[in-house]
């Protein structure tokens, strides 16, 4: 591995950083003991820092040379409302608040860069620094981008990376075209007529109209998608009834959908409404349906071309070739750095967290971010930027010649 002497040495207080983050974690848009200790440390390297964006929100800029070029590299501040089950010194310290995404992790890995940068980096251009909140189901990213992030910071390109627990320490994996799927919520609400549950022909029974559309709802992918498409229907709350011997008059259904295309996507949508208005209707009951009834759903993450090269460029500096997989498996997970890459050319990148024995995946209470892969992910922020915004200009390049 190819880590500067430099980086190794704010390794120590990457670590901090880190452990400070995780042991004080705060959820969507309430990021703001995190966003002061990184506005503290960017102002403290000499970057220029704005914040407020998305309440809490933070934008770095750092400008070298007289290039026009710019770059954006983001990380995500918020924690999630997850109990911790480690019992380490850094173990959460908010009951029922917890980073189990290794987004502690992501913004000390900037925050590393960014110090490196502001010291020693040898580039020509701006380098926007953007910290942003609320990545887990609030889309921090798209709220940022309605407060015009991209009109007062005008970065040209956009990178965003994250740790994955199931790649090796020394490993990276991209590709072009689609890495994380999109992110749709649905909620269904059946309205019956309730009565006694011993009377059961006098009402409306939405319990097992619930039952029948949990059912239906499978076949949506089994029967009705490509099956050379990928695509996730999945219920994940059932609420209904209160008591053993009455039928209740409503019951409500919520769950989410996937996949990776936009067309998938508006026939998953399609099959939902279709099939919850027709169980409804067979059952003699009415069916409310609300698409992202709390939040736009989130798109898919999509890499661009040419910036995807540039991603494998600079993850191939810091970890060698063979340490970079470059035909990962996409994730069915979701990613509102997808709403960036909508606006912006860009590329997402995984950061092996490491797969020891008994690891965990990610939003799971036991999780940890990986202190050992901390100047890693500093390296690669700091090589994309001094390959992206070369300090010399092939043009540079001939007038040096020439002169
Ligand atoms: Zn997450
Ligand atoms: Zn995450």
């Amino acid at each position: 591995m190819n880590i500067p002497a430099e980086i190794r040495a704010l390794h120590a207080d990457m670590q901090r950083w880190r452990r400070h983050i995780h042991q004080h974690p705060e959820t969507a848009f309430k990021e703001t003991a995190t966003a002061r200790l990184i506005a503290g440390q960017l102002q403290q390297a000499g970057i220029e820092v704005h914040q407020g964006l998305a309440k809490t929100g933070i934008v770095g800029v750092l400008r070298r040379g007289s290039g026009n070029n710019s770059i954006a590299l983001r990380a995500d501040m918020d924690a999630l409302y997850i109990q911790e089950q480690n019992r380490f010194e850094h173990a959460s310290c908010h009951d029922g608040k917890m980073h189990a995404c290794g987004h502690d992790g992501h913004c000390a890995m900037l925050l590393g860069a960014a110090s490196y940068l502001a010291k020693y980096g040898r580039f020509d251009g701006t380098v926007y620094f953007i910290f942003q909140p609320a990545e887990e189901c609030r889309a921090g990213a798209y709220q940022m981008i309605n407060e015009g992030l991209f009109e007062q910071f005008p970065a040209q390109r956009v990178f965003g990376m994250h740790n994955f627990p199931d790649i090796p320490v020394g490993h990276f994996a991209v590709k072009s075209g689609p890495m994380m799927a999109s992110f749709d919520c649905f909620a269904i609400t059946l309205k019956g007529q309730a009565t006694h549950a011993a009377m059961p022909h006098l009402g409306n029974d939405v319990l097992v109209a619930a039952a029948h559309l949990i059912t239906q709802l499978q076949t949506i992918v089994s029967r009705r998608i490509d099956p050379a498409d990928a695509a996730v229907v999945s219920v994940t709350q059932v609420h209904g009834g209160n008591t053993w011997n009455a039928l209740p008059d409503s019951a409500v259904i919520r769950g989410t959908f996937r996949s990776f295309k936009n067309s998938v996507c508006e026939q998953l949508e399609h099959g939902i409404r279709h099939l919850a208005e027709s169980t409804a209707q067979s059952f003699g009951i009415r069916a409310d349906i609300h698409f992202n009834p709390d939040n736009p759903g989130y798109p898919v993450t999509l890499n661009s071309p040419a910036e995807t090269a540039g991603a494998i460029r600079a993850a191939t500096a810091v970890a060698g070739e063979q340490c970079v997989n470059t035909a990962p498996t996409p994730s069915m997970g979701a990613e509102d750095f997808a709403f960036m890459l909508q606006q912006k050319p860009g590329c997402y990148i995984w950061i092996g967290n490491g797969s020891s024995q008994g690891s965990c995946l990610l939003h799971n209470p036991n999780y940890d971010f990986n202190d050992e892969i901390l100047p890693l992910g500093a390296t690669y922020w700091v090589r994309l930027v001094e390959n992206e915004l070369p300090e010399y200009s092939s043009l540079d390049f001939g007038k040096l010649l020439k002169d």
